[in-house]
């Protein structure tokens, strides 16, 4: 195994090929291209084989990472794919999209010892598109049929998750979603150009070939209520998420547009839909001074799409500096070779509208470090400055909406959830994703969803046996 494995030694670390950014920041493609096989199988066998393996306990689905990896290597890529896919749904997915400097990837231990991580990330979208490609990807074909139905709240990756396991189990399961697509945040909020689109059209077609059924354009608690679902399943998942832009609290701040209203319109306008918002001007950003407030990947990711709109300019403030960034520190180098100026320790105060708009803000400087040892961003006297721009965007991070008339709810307004099991406080209803953790990760939605729906069948199966009795 050694003679294969552990070529971190002689092997540098070596990602896909990165388009350039002045291509790249033209359209709304993919940046990174395809591993092509040697590559994957050199890059995969730069894994040290760790007894221990601090990727695996760092993957929210803790992934058996170094076994695909040693799979790969051999070259044996259906083995590691069937092995990689047996923990995850939606690997490719998770390949392109998790922050694995802050996950599986951070935590390797070769990265540790300063010789650059596996390129794990790379090499799970890698195997799972050559798995699409090869036809290794099967249908869903459960092998008995239940008569018991679940209902699930929410077509994002947490729904979608919880949905394959409970099918795959024999469940007639019903996802509803107030929108018009699958895919929740996949489909609407992360941009194509981290994730294309019809990626995740072939993962929810597969559900629907699966006897999946989807009712869309159902906004549960106006189109049909919680309680109609309730009698009509034997138990149902809240994954709805989470979508009240957090205000900036700013004068005039009506001025400024919410991230996400932003992102849907540029998603729908690639996805071929006409969205009047975007036609008018009120939601592109070509020609335009584009102003983004926030240091999350979802400011990264306004910053970016304004980039491929064609923005004149386009300004990123934050009120603390680049290494305390909330957002994947990758996410910030992508969006500064692709020419979006950052203005660091920058706090906006208020906005200004009409003829010459702009954001009116103040120097910070970084003061001593809070309870969860990040330092406090303090003003600094007499700083204010302006930052013209006729595109402000607000994406400071996102609350729950009400949904306490389903279940008990936290005081942040998420859903109460037992943590291993996931159920709420009412009798078969179970809840997962960003509506139990607030605004998380895909990864954490689908290992949620997952969970779940493990313990949304053990439920089924001891009501079955109390009603057998
Ligand atoms: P969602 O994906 O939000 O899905 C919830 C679904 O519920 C939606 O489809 C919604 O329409 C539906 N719904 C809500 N209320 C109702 C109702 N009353 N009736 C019917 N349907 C309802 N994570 C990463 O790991 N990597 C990234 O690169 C990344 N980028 C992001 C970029 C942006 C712009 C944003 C906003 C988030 C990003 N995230 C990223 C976070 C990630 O998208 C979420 O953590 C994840 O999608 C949460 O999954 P979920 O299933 O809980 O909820
Ligand atoms: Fe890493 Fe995410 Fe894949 Fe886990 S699912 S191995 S964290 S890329
Ligand atoms: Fe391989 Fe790194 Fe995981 Fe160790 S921590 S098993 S080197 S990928």
């Amino acid at each position: 195994m050694a003679e294969r494995m552990q070529k971190f030694v002689s092997l540098g670390q070596k990602w896909p090929e990165k388009r350039a950014p002045k291509e790249r920041a033209t359209d709304f493609h993919e940046i990174h291209r395809e591993f092509i096989a040697q590559k994957a199988a050199d890059q995969a066998a730069r894994c040290a084989q760790c007894g221990v393996p601090f990727c695996q306990t760092h993957c929210p689905l803790q992934n058996n990472i170094p076994d695909w990896l040693k799979l790969t290597a051999e070259g044996r890529l259906e083995d590691a794919y069937v092995l990689s896919a047996s923990t995850n749904p939606m690997p490719e997915i998770c390949g392109r999209i998790c922050p694995q400097d802050r996950l599986c990837e951070g935590a390797c231990v070769i990265e540790q010892s300063g010789h650059g991580s596996v390129t794990i990330g790379a090499v799970e979208k890698y195997l799972t598109d050559t798995a699409w490609r090869e036809g290794w990807v099967k249908p869903i074909q459960p092998r008995i049929e239940r008569s018991e139905t679940i209902g699930i709240i929410g077509a994002g990756p947490a729904g979608l998750a919880a949905a394959e396991r409970l099918r795959t189990r024999g469940y007639q399961v019903t996802v509803y979603d107030r929108h018009d697509r699958i895919g929740g945040l996949l489909i609407y909020g992360i941009p194509n150009f981290k994730l294309e689109k019809d990626v995740v059209e072939r993962r929810t077609q597969r559900l629907i070939d699966g006897g999946v059924k989807f009712e869309l354009n159902c906004n549960v608690g106006e189109d049909v209520t919680f309680d109609e679902l309730r009698q009509r399943h034997d138990a149902v998942l809240i994954a709805t998420g989470v979508y009240k832009a957090k205000p900036l609290n700013a004068p005039n701040d009506r001025a400024v547009i919410p991230a996400l209203d932003y992102l849907i319109a540029a998603n729908r306008v690639g996805l071929g839909d006409d969205v009047p918002d975007f036609t008018s001007g009120k939601l592109n950003a070509k020609d335009r001074r584009v102003v983004v407030i926030g240091g999350g990947d979802t400011a990264m990711d306004c910053v970016r799409t304004a980039r491929r709109q064609g923005a004149e300019s386009v300004t990123c403030l934050y009120r603390r500096d680049k290494p305390n960034m909330p957002g994947s520190q990758r996410e910030v180098n992508h969006a500064e070779e692709e020419g979006v100026t950052f203005d660091w320790l920058a706090a906006p105060k208020s906005v200004r509208a009409g003829k010459s708009p702009a954001v009116k803000a103040v120097r910070m400087q970084l003061g001593p470090p809070d309870e969860s040892g990040r330092q406090t961003p303090q003003e600094k006297p007499d700083s204010a400055y302006e930052v013209p721009g006729d595109l402000i965007i607000a994406a400071l991070g996102f609350d729950a909406e009400d949904v306490s008339a389903w279940a008990e709810t936290t005081r942040w307004g998420t859903v109460k959830a037992d943590p291993i099991t996931y159920a709420t406080n009412e009798p078969g209803v179970y809840a997962a994703g960003d509506i139990v953790r607030g605004a998380s990760l895909v990864v954490w939605a689908i290992r949620e969803g997952r969970d779940a729906a493990d313990a949304m069948h053990t439920y089924i199966q001891a009501q079955a046996k109390v009603a057998a009795q």
